[in-house]
């Protein structure tokens, strides 16, 4: 693959290295270095999410008519780069990585006229409603059901691991319209107002007491006809189409920035011969990582490739996410051995932004243990490893 840059690319970082000296203060790089969670906190990522729109540049991946940026590929590559690098913070990805997509691709044009802008502009956030109790690998086996009566769906049942949906206030969503013939051919994809009557959002806490993700009941919720995505109990296809989005990446430039982070930990890191880095043991595991996450970004270069000349990712998208979620495990198992003692006191009060509590150990030593618990949730959110394993062997390689 040919990632030479051009003399114009090298114009457009100097003015990307601008624009993040210019506008990435204290607060913003704190948020994002002190995040533990899988996801950027809310505050930070719309303060952010704001900065980006007004400048034109919160969803660099969409087609240039519907707001996105216009960059080719290796703008796109340097964007995500520096950004990263320069520690800014991450932007949740269920509006702009996924709902918006997905309208792009199957929502009507009242549909995207209505609800894209809204995305851009950070006044929708959206939550994802697909699984449930008894439905996550096996989702086509969700029950949440929608029963018509006169111009709505009457929807009774529960969503579970609803990510942020304590901060939403649309989830999009797939619902049971039909319990007759194959699971996948009764279900419906929804759009939903989360103040809609009847919602309730239980709160779920991670063992490192991040709250991110909830349980959503409904009872008799009303959803209007017309907030539906696709035809009536063809909902599979846009479900199949949006997840291929959600797992298509984009994080290997942030994987990188962790990788260096962790690199600065090992030297700044104590050991009797020098520092850890310089440990010969310890340096092999980070240049194994490393070569390997070089493997990983040339695989989401090629699946941007493809969305550059306006597909969708294809399911080669669970490869990237198989891999991508192996490394960034990998990255806080290493943090987690590089800080040692130091990641066994549990400070969450040290890492909120502001607080004057001393972190112990080396600065960034708080969030690796919270980090490294909440990491091992990615081989299992979006769909698990051994389900990726199983689309790649079907689908990509025709098993
Ligand atoms: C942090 C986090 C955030 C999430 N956010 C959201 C969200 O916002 N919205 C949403 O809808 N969902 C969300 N999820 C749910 C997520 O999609 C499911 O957890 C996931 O699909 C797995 O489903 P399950 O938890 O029911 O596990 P199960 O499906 O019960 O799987 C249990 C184990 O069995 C294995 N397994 C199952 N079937 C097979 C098979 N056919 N072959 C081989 N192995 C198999 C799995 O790999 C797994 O190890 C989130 C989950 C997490 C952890």
């Amino acid at each position: 693959m040919d990632i030479r840059l051009l003399p114009e690319h090298d114009r457009f970082r100097d003015e990307v290295r601008g624009f993040l000296d210019r506008v990435l203060d204290d607060d913003l790089r704190d948020g994002a270095r002190f995040c533990a969670g899988i996801f950027q906190d809310y505050a930070t990522n719309m303060r952010w999410h704001r900065i980006l729109y007004h400048q034109g540049w919160v969803a660099p991946s969409w087609p240039k008519q519907y707001g996105g940026t216009g960059w080719d590929l290796l703008q796109r590559y340097i964007w995500t780069t520096e950004a990263s690098v320069a520690g800014a913070p991450g932007l949740a990805p269920m509006g702009l990585g996924m709902c918006g997509p997905m309208l792009i691709g199957h929502g009507t044009p009242e549909q995207r006229g209505y609800y894209l802008p809204r995305i851009l502009s950070g006044e929708d956030y959206w939550c994802q409603g697909y699984s449930e109790p008894g439905a996550g690998s096996d989702l086509a086996s969700l029950t949440l059901r929608a029963d018509i009566d006169g111009e709505d769906y009457v929807l009774n049942g529960t969503k579970i691991w609803t990510t942020h949906a304590h901060h939403a206030n649309r989830m999009f969503c797939l619902v049971r319209t039909d319990a007759s013939g194959k699971p996948q051919q009764g279900i419906t994809f929804l759009l939903l107002d989360m103040d809609s009557p009847g919602i309730s959002v239980e709160p779920i806490l991670f063992a490192s007491g991040e709250h991110e993700v909830n349980q959503v009941f409904f009872d008799n919720v009303r959803v209007p006809r017309g907030n539906r995505v696709g035809r009536e109990n063809d909902g599979w296809t846009v479900a199949k189409y949006l997840l291929e989005f959600e797992r298509g990446g984009g994080g290997a430039a942030r994987m990188q920035a962790a990788l260096t982070r962790l690199k600065d930990l090992a030297r700044s890191t104590p050991v009797d011969s020098g520092s850890l880095a310089e440990d010969p043991g310890f340096a092999r595991k980070l240049a194994s990582a490393e070569i390997d996450l070089a493997a990983i970004q040339y695989t989401e270069f090629r699946i941007l490739a493809a969305l550059a000349q306006g597909g969708n990712p294809g399911p080669e998208s669970s490869i990237l996410k198989n891999l991508g979620a192996n490394m960034g495990q990998r990255i806080t198992e290493l943090a987690v051995e590089a800080v040692g003692c130091y990641a066994a006191p549990h400070q969450p009060e040290a890492r909120t932004v502001g607080n004057n509590i001393a972190p112990v150990g080396p600065d960034q030593a708080i969030v690796v243990l919270p980090n490294y618990f909440n990491m091992r949730a990615t081989s299992i959110a979006g769909g698990s490893n051994e389900v990726q394993k199983n689309i790649v062997a079907k689908l990509v390689l025709g098993l």
